[in-house]
């Protein structure tokens, strides 16, 4: 089991490389990215792409030893229907066997992976067959059919090595080869195991059967619908969170995807992302903040005014620059006006010294750290607003400001 996870590797091979001896040796299962990663989406290298497959189907159908093979998934739009895994097996010009099944309520390289099972399933029982090739789009799931460690589909995974691992004994020239087809291409014979899989509709029933990657997934949506329906509750939320728009002119929700919503755009600048935490809460080093919490800091503004609250900073202290007739709709806009303003939201008071104690001492000072400073402030008032950004901040915005 282990030879044949070790032995899986992964080329990029074009029309003038395909059939290189020095490709196929010694490697006996073998995963063929055509094209690279991320260059899919122009056209040039689409064509290419195809051009590529198609030299490959034109070698393997002249080689009556060759059972060559197109797999594919389809997977439901909805709760009520399961996803279909499908092969379709060929030798020569000629398809001589199709099988689908029904895979349940699992992910699409779950399904993919059954897909591959029934493939190299098939193809194994042929007579005089010394070489499979597999054309997949989801080489992912290809890696997972030769890996027999504890993942998603494992049961599909440990059938492939155990049915691998004596057909290649049988016959030291067996090799098989899976291919990268991707599916944006709707490429000939890929194409008919994709619309194979697609025309089986199953109802979900009762108990489907489902996956680890499956089951996990659906955990995470429902948290994030939950945490999307929290942050619409002020209360949760807090009455003072800044709220900007998406691009889209939507409401901002938040997300653990890329780093999450307010922390995607800051990129690796802490100090920015300290101080518009502390602007987006409305826990800042400012005069309503003082204020509010009665905590001796002087109120008004360095400029003057008043009052020194969060859209005094933002929109009018002529202490900052900004645009004529400028205001903040989206989350970029205030991360510009942060890096343009370095003052901004950022703490009077020195507290490099209490901060570099920390980074001297470890976390021993950092109680009487918190009892000495606005930091202790800041702790305490969070509430529930800090769920959504992190306590973490008070950390960043000790040792950063
Ligand atoms: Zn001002």
């Amino acid at each position: 089991m282990g030879r044949l996870q070790l032995n899986l590797k992964v080329g990029f091979v074009s029309s003038q490389l395909f059939g290189c001896s020095k490709l196929l040796k010694p490697e006996r299962i073998i995963a063929v990215n055509i094209g690279r990663p991320g260059s899919l989406l122009e056209q040039d290298a689409l064509e290419a792409c195809e051009r590529d497959l198609f030299t490959i189907l034109r070698n393997v159908r002249l080689s009556d030893d060759t059972v060559y093979c197109s797999v594919d998934a389809s997977l439901p739009d909805n709760t009520q229907h399961q996803a279909v895994s499908a092969a379709i097996l060929y030798r020569e010009f000629e398809e001589f066997n199709r099988i689908r099944h029904i895979a349940g309520r699992v992910t699409a390289p779950d399904a993919e992976l059954f897909a591959i099972h029934s493939a190299i399933t098939l193809a194994t029982q042929q007579d005089n067959c010394e070489k499979i090739y597999i054309f997949t789009d989801s080489i992912a799931s290809a890696r997972r059919a030769v890996d027999p460690s504890l993942h998603s589909g494992q049961g599909h995974s440990l059938a492939v090595c155990r049915t691998l691992a004596a057909w290649l004994a049988e016959d030291s020239s067996c090799t098989i080869t899976f291919i990268q087809a991707p599916s944006k291409l709707e490429w000939s014979i890929h194409k008919e195991a994709h619309d194979y899989a697609k025309d089986l509709i199953s109802p979900a029933g009762l108990r489907p059967a489902t996956s680890l990657d499956s089951v996990q997934k659906a955990i995470t949506k429902r948290s994030q619908e939950t945490w999307t329906r929290m942050f619409e509750d002020l209360s949760y939320k807090g009455h003072n969170f800044l709220h900007l728009e998406r691009l889209d002119r939507d409401a901002l929700i938040p997300t653990y995807i890329n780093g999450g919503v307010w922390l995607s755009p800051v990129g690796g600048n802490l100090s920015v992302a300290v101080r518009l935490f502390r602007c987006i809460l409305n826990h800042a080093p400012i005069g309503s903040y003082y204020e509010w919490f009665n905590i001796p800091e002087p109120l008004a503004c360095e400029c003057g005014f008043h009052c020194q609250d969060c859209d005094h900073v933002l929109l009018s202290c002529n202490k900052h620059k900004r645009k004529a007739n400028w205001h903040p709709h989206y989350l970029k806009d205030v991360v510009d006006f942060l890096e343009e303003n370095p003052l901004a939201f950022s703490f009077r008071r020195p507290v490099v010294k209490g901060a570099a104690r920390l980074q001297q001492n470890g976390l021993e000072p950092f109680g009487e750290y918190l009892r000495l400073s606005s930091g202790f402030w800041v702790r305490s008032q969070l509430g529930r607003a800090s769920q959504c950004l992190g306590v973490e901040l008070l950390l960043l915005s000790l040792l950063c400001t």
